[in-house]
């Protein structure tokens, strides 16, 4: 086992938009275990921020999932619909220092683009609080290294263009607010679903406009069905209705790659994931399948598939020149 390391700070973040699913427990518990793994500390996070997505009571009871799976955060939950301040004050730094800009461009506006905002098309809304407020991408390349899909490149400029920090609808952007709270709860390690390697490299923008420390990250494979097919959220949300939790943990753990041999079982959810965390390897975790094209390499040539440290791939999609 990794001798323990209280520098160590890990997460789960949930966007409260329906019950816990199957994707979001394997999310739960390979951020729980990998913290657990290294001695950290494990936060849980509510991102509810976007209210006309989120029924009543989801949050709530997406904590009591988490519970009855035994899967108990270090300290009070952190709640997004709280910290409004926060956003604005590194909204008001980054417009500051010339990082972001107000735009009034809409969706129709940047169609010519397909939808990529590399600089504003349409005028600015009189009203200053009205229209969006965006970051500003340039001709930014981002790498980094991820834990089991190796380097990720992606060319912000060309794929992704100015991200979007407040939207038009006043509601904070996702990325802002990942970004800051990450900051502000002193996450060393993100680990988190595959679905959201794509976000990482306009986080890490994000993080070095605002001056702070980028986090390492781990991007988990998703739950797919027998046909490979990314499971949806109303049918991984059926499948963990009513099952005991004790072989949902289970089904989460053999999804993560571990061995289905060393699952320890136990009296109790936490019993369980007590003897789970020495058994628990990392370097099993398989990547996602669709998790970018391979980056160019000398190893390519037979075409084989990157694998951890020693592949990576480009978010950039290859349409696009
Ligand atoms: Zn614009």
């Amino acid at each position: 086992m990794t001798p323990p390391s209280p520098g160590y700070v890990g997460r789960f973040a949930p966007s409260p938009t329906g019950p816990l699913h199957a994707g979001s427990l394997l999310a739960a518990l390979g951020s729980w275990l990998h913290a657990r793994k290294h001695g950290g500390h494990w936060w849980v996070r509510v991102e509810d921020l976007d209210p006309p997505r989120e029924p009543p009571g989801a949050a709530e009871a997406q904590l009591a999932s988490l519970a009855r799976l035994g899967l108990h955060p270090d300290g009070p939950v952190l709640w997004q619909s709280r910290r409004h301040a926060a956003y604005a004050e590194a909204l008001a730094q980054l417009l500051a220092e010339g990082h972001a800009f107000r735009c009034g461009c809409s969706r129709a506006d940047l169609a010519a683009t397909g939808g990529i905002h590399r600089r504003c098309v349409a005028p600015l809304p009189a009203d200053a609080s009205a229209g969006s407020v965006r970051l500003r991408v340039d001709d930014r390349v981002i790498g980094f290294h991820d834990a089991v899909h190796g380097r990720i490149v992606q060319h912000l400029g060309r794929t992704v263009g100015d991200v979007v920090l407040r939207r038009a609808d006043g509601f904070w952007a996702y990325q802002l607010a990942c970004v800051v709270d990450d900051a502000f709860q002193g996450v060393t390690d993100v680990v988190r679903g595959a679905d959201l390697l794509d976000s990482t490299p306009r986080q890490i923008a994000l993080q070095q406009a605002l001056g702070l420390p980028t986090p390492r990250y781990l991007h988990l494979p998703l739950r797919r069905d027998a046909a490979g097919r990314k499971l949806s959220k109303s049918e991984g949300a059926a499948a963990i209705d009513g099952q005991p939790p004790l072989e949902l943990l289970r089904a989460a753990w053999v999804a993560l790659g571990q061995d289905p041999g060393h699952w320890p079982g136990g009296a109790s959810p936490e019993a369980a994931l007590a003897a789970a965390v020495p058994a628990f390897d990392p370097a099993r975790i398989p990547p996602d399948p669709a998790a970018g094209a391979p980056l160019p390499g000398p190893g390519d040539a037979a075409g084989s598939p990157p694998r951890g440290c020693d592949g990576g791939h480009s978010l950039d999609r290859p349409d696009r020149g």
